[in-house]
């Protein structure tokens, strides 16, 4: 017996596991399983990296009852909500790998993309539902989705959704959910807010602690380089040709300088593209594609846009910029050290961020040595000037003069606006009318084949299943080359 089979999962789910290479649970999962294929509610305190994803995705499709069919067009019986399109499509894509062998039918949603599509697969019949909050929303609006049906709900990365600004639109979603299911909620960390929505939204939750808040990977070496403020991408580009490094995800605080870097290492030779909230999602999925496929260098990436990104054997992260919330740091450390691999975080910090830093060294419960690369040491006598945040203010970490960054701003009451291009969190009302169609769905956002054979599973490229962590491949739909964002969001499977 497996050490999956021990854990009380069906032949089913345990074929496409090992096919993964998946051998040992790791320890959410192990924990997890169980208690939740046990029908109790489980508060799981893992961070992305974890093999949280696998911990529910395997026991809600074993919960749905891998071989059950029902009539065609039934609603959704599980919901998956997510703070980011990525991380709703590839949680999706694990819906998918996991599911090879059910016959259950998964669909994913997201803003930025047409609505029709999304019409036409609910319409059509989805046992598993995963999505953004601001869109699902769009639908309870046009009473385009039923989710009377809903028996588990899972709220993934709870305290990135709260950061967003989600929270009302939560407990919107929550407030149409049938009282009676089973509750499942994830996050990296445990701010109040998130213990408060806990405690109304659950009867007895199981605890799952998997990593302490706050700390980071132990299989993360970290590094804190200080150096001059104008000598940042100087730097970078001496660090990627001195240490050959073949791939490193590049955080900085603002879309502009995503941009702008990106151009400028590769102008260096130094292969990049930007990943951020302005992008649009062709571009971000493209982006990330490229990254994941390995002809790209360097992904140049803001907070919320990396969310999620799941790129296995990703061995670098750089901090190119330090995060203004102190937690971002760990969530942007946490893309590599994936599933027991190791890996290491570079900080390029400047006397600008000497503040940010003690804020990350607190809450990681950890000092950083401030090392210097020879030939870039910083001007002692550099006075510390104000962070740009690309909203023309200036901003300083949490707990000191207020905080926030550029594609997600912290509010006075602790929660965060999401970037435009991102999802967005209703205040108040109904669906805003951008999102809204009334005619027919343009036929560049319908599905091509018929509604039977799109809902097949798509057949998997090898990419897509290399082997543990094989590589997400979630930009299939847009690479396909027709442009279709309706095949990228709109994956269905069932048979
Ligand atoms: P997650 O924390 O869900 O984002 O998963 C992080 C990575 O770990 C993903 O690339 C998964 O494919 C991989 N993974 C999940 N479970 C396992 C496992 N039991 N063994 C090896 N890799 C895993």
């Amino acid at each position: 017996m497996s050490d999956f089979a021990a854990l009380g999962l069906p032949e089913d789910l345990l074929r496409a596991v090992t096919e993964r290479g998946y051998t040992i649970p790791t320890p959410v999962q192990a924990q997890a399983i169980p208690i939740i294929l046990g029908l109790r509610d489980v508060i799981a305190g893992a961070q992305t990296g974890t093999g949280k994803t696998a911990a529910f995705v395997l026991p809600l499709l074993a919960r749905l009852g891998t071989q059950s069919t029902g009539p065609a067009r039934r609603p959704p019986r599980a919901l998956v909500l997510t703070p980011t399109r990525e991380l709703a499509a590839q949680v999706e894509e694990s819906v998918q790998h996991y599911g090879k062998y059910c016959r259950l039918r998964s669909l994913v949603m997201f803003g930025g993309v047409g609505i029709n599509p999304q019409i036409d697969g609910l319409r059509r019949g989805v046992d598993i539902l995963v999505s953004t909050p601001g869109r699902l929303l769009d639908h309870v609006g046009q009473r385009t989705v039923d989710l009377s049906a809903v028996e588990i709900l899972v709220l993934d990365e709870a305290d990135r959704m709260l950061d967003m600004g989600f929270i009302r639109d939560i407990r919107r979603i929550i407030a149409v959910l049938p009282k009676v299911r089973q509750n499942l909620l994830f996050s990296a960390t445990f701010p109040p807010e998130i213990r408060e929505l806990a405690s109304s939204l659950m009867r007895n939750p199981a605890q799952i602690e998997i990593a302490p808040q706050g700390t980071t990977a132990e299989r993360i070496a970290q590094q804190v380089i200080v150096c001059d403020r104008g000598r940042k991408k100087e730097l970078l580009v001496h660090l990627f040709q001195t240490r050959q490094w073949q791939q490193a995800l590049v955080f900085t605080r603002t879309k502009h300088l995503a941009n702008r870097l990106a151009e400028q290492l590769d102008s260096q030779g130094i292969t990049a593209m930007a990943i951020h909230g302005n992008k649009s999602q062709t571009a971000r999925t493209k982006a990330l594609f490229e990254f994941k496929n390995g002809r790209l260098q360097a992904l140049v990436a803001t907070d919320i846009a990396a969310r999620g990104i799941d790129i296995s054997e990703l061995p670098i992260v750089v901090n190119y910029e330090l995060p203004m919330v102190a937690e971002d740091y760990v969530h942007r450390i946490g893309r590599t050290a994936r599933a027991g691999a190791s890996g290491a975080a570079f900080s390029l910090v400047c006397v600008d961020e000497y503040r940010l830093l003690e804020s990350i060294e607190r809450l990681t419960r950890q000092r950083f040595t401030r090392e210097k690369e020879e030939g870039f040491e910083p001007d002692p006598s550099a006075k510390p000037q104000p962070i740009e945040t690309g909203r023309g203010q200036q901003r300083g970490p949490r707990g000191s003069s207020g905080s926030g960054g550029n594609d997600a701003v912290r509010r006075t009451d602790g929660n965060r606006r999401p970037s435009p291009g991102n999802e967005t969190p209703r205040r108040s009302g109904p669906v805003p009318e951008g999102n809204r169609r009334s005619g027919p769905a343009p036929d560049g956002n319908r599905r091509a084949a018929p509604a039977g054979d799109a809902q097949r599973r798509a057949p998997v490229d090898g990419n897509r299943h290399g082997g543990p962590g094989g590589g997400n491949g979630n930009a299939n739909g847009n690479t396909s080359g027709n442009g279709n964002p309706g095949n990228y969001q709109q994956r269905q499977r069932g048979r």
